[in-house]
């Protein structure tokens, strides 16, 4: 397999705080690749370092073969960020807004064809403020896709949504994925790991205590001799959540 993103001794410090401590990682090309942690661990500040909107102490960080210090402008190019859309100008329509992404990249983008592609026609002619956390979230994917990039970043992309609109936005992520890029993303849900990824990396302290599939992360576990206090069922609260409320998004 080959890598497009190749990390190497990174490290951050804020002042006299050591945020991220020399970690060297590998992502391959094509994969859904999770970064996990407890807050504070130090995934955004990794993630931002890659992307380029963070300075890095040391260590090296090369994107598709681009050193990401020395060639910044070059790394934006292949890259997409997803923000967070509080950020949004509220006057301007869905259309507009990815039209001027679209010259922010000096690329011409065709708007429609992406918010079909995150099922957000009917809204493009909408401004931000009407749309639901969902619809949002899909929104800022839709930006992050305006330069049609090599690699995208997410942060935290389910965070406060509802379980129809989280399953709704894995399968946007796996369609993303099937078309051929590379994602990168941060999550606190361990079953939206589970689903998306297929490797992860476990941060603590700003360092990788752990990175493999989580198939074998599990089986290492067990072979330590763990075992639950309570058997599980073979369903969970979300199931039963899901099975009584139907996987209909309920904010279009
Ligand atoms: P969360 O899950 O809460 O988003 P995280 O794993 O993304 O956490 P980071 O945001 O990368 O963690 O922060 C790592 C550590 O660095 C934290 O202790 C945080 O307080 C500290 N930190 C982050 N940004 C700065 C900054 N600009 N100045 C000083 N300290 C910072």
């Amino acid at each position: 397999m080959e890598n497009i993103i190749e990390v190497k001794n990174l490290t951050k410090k804020y002042g006299s705080f050591t945020a991220v401590n020399g970690i060297s990682f590998s992502v391959e090309k094509g994969e859904v690749f999770g970064i996990l942690g407890p807050n504070g661990a130090g995934k955004t500040t990794t993630l931002e370092m890659i992307e380029g909107l963070r300075d890095i102490t040391s260590g090296t960080i090369s994107v598709d073969g681009l050193n990401v210090k020395k060639q910044r402008e070059e790394v934006k190019k292949i890259i997409g960020v997803q923000l967070q859309t509080t950020g949004f100008f509220e006057n301007l329509t869905l259309k507009e807004l990815l039209v001027m992404y679209g010259t922010l990249y000096n690329m011409k983008v065709d708007p429609m064809a992406i918010l079909e592609e995150v099922e957000l026609s009917e809204k493009a002619n909408a401004q931000t403020v009407t749309l639901s956390g969902g619809q949002k979230q899909r929104f800022s994917i839709a930006l992050a896709l305006a330069n049609d990039p090599k690699v995208m970043f997410l942060d935290e992309p389910t965070t406060g949504l509802d379980p129809q609109a989280r399953r709704h936005l894995w399968t946007l992520i796996q369609q993303i994925q099937e078309k051929g890029k590379t994602i990168v993303l941060t999550t606190h849900y361990m079953e939206e790991a589970e689903e998306l990824c297929q490797r992860v990396a476990i941060m603590d302290h700003g360092e990788i205590v752990q990175l493999d599939t989580p198939d074998n992360l599990i089986d290492a576990l067990l072979q330590k001799g763990f075992s639950k206090k309570r058997v599980e069922k073979q369903a969970n609260l979300e199931d039963v959540f899901i099975d009584l409320t139907g996987h209909d998004l309920r904010e279009e």
